[in-house]
């Protein structure tokens, strides 16, 4: 046997350093449906399993650092599930208590996941964020209520992109060399395109960002025609803004795609027959994202362009959602064929 991969490295110093320097993998099946090399980013790898760990990280730091969260405080926020298990994480590594506010049709798997790290759970239903009642505005007053405790507020605390200026831009230019010509990935808070994006043009003005947007969310709009106008409806969780947070504002968005389920089922399919990657399905519409901006440059003459893109989180995440067939018949989608019997 041939080894495929350098050495491990060194052993690191505790265990919330293993937040950042994810692999980046050459995509095989994408790279041959653009024309030209897609690379993602293994942020799956991250210890809370996503990429919202490292915004997780350094929202924690920056409240540190602002004196705000002292010596054995509580971290509150309201999220789709990976920013709380994130936080989860990183709080119970620091000595912080944690109390997460989610919308209660979110997958089964992350809810278990946030109760086992002893995370508070509180469960409201979904409604639209001008409802009072929305999952950020409970956890901003629960924040406000609890002594000791301060609201992460990742839509609009901008230390969430930061990160990505920090660590993923510099980690992604530095894995490829210096020669990338695209990134892509859609926006749930945005921390993740508005931090590469910014972070890779400090790097190159040239590098090309996409916004790779689901169904029912407002970005692609307004990106194309500066209106916040939302179209169709997905079911990808933790993707899907209708507003300009914060972290979006002044995000450097070149230009915009649309994917739907469907598109993003697809590549959640073929990574994992063909590749071997388990990925949830916001990963799967960013691949779709990337091959659609790989054509983009290829069409345009750029010689061998490369593209990167972000796989969030693992499909098993989702098993009861997206690899559940009577799932994805209730939301008339496609069931995988080989769950289909
Ligand atoms: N994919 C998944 C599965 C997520 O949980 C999130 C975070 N909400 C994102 C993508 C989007 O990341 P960001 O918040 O940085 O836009």
């Amino acid at each position: 046997m041939t080894a495929t991969a350098p050495l491990p490295p060194a052993p690191l110093t505790r265990a919330l350093d293993l937040i950042g320097n994810t692999p980046l993998v050459r995509l095989e099946g994408p790279s041959a449906a653009a024309g030209c090399d897609i690379y993602g980013k293994c942020e799956f790898a991250n210890p809370g399993g996503s990429v919202k760990d490292r915004a997780a990280l350094w929202i924690i730091r920056d409240a540190e650092a602002r004196g705000v969260l002292k010596p054995g405080g509580t971290v509150v926020e309201g999220t789709a599930g990976n920013t709380g298990i994130g936080i989860a994480l990183v709080a119970n590594a620091l000595g912080y208590k944690t109390v997460i506010v989610m919308p209660d049709n979110q997958s089964r798997e992350k809810m278990d996941t946030l109760r086992a790290l002893g995370a508070e759970l509180v469960l409201v239903p979904p409604t639209k964020f001008a409802n009072p009642g929305h999952f950020v505005h409970t956890s901003r007053r629960l924040a406000e209520e609890t002594e000791g405790a301060v609201w992460a507020n990742q839509f609009d605390n901008i230390a969430n992109r930061k990160a990505h200026i920090d660590s993923t831009a510099p980690e992604l230019w530095s894995q490829l060399d210096g020669r990338i010509d695209g990134f892509t990935c859609a926006a749930g808070t945005g921390g993740t395109i508005a931090g590469v994006g910014l972070g890779l043009k400090e790097k190159d003005e040239n590098v090309r960002i996409a916004l790779t947007d689901p169904h029912g969310a407002a970005l692609y709009n307004y990106y194309a025609h500066g209106e916040l106008e939302a179209e169709g409806s997905s079911v990808a969780e933790g993707i899907g803004q209708g507003r300009i947070t914060a972290n979006l504002d002044g995000a450097p968005v070149d230009t915009q795609f649309r994917i739907s389920d469907e598109e993003g089922l697809h590549w959640v399919a073929r990574l994992l027959r063909e590749e071997g990657l388990c990925l949830g399905l916001s990963s799967g519409i960013n691949v779709a994202g990337a091959v659609a901006l790989g054509r983009q440059l290829v069409a345009e003459g750029r010689e061998a362009p490369r593209v990167a893109t972000i796989l969030c989180d693992s499909g098993f995440r989702y098993l009861s959602t997206i690899f559940n067939a009577d799932w994805l018949c209730e939301k008339s989608l496609p069931v995988f064929d080989w769950l289909a019997d």
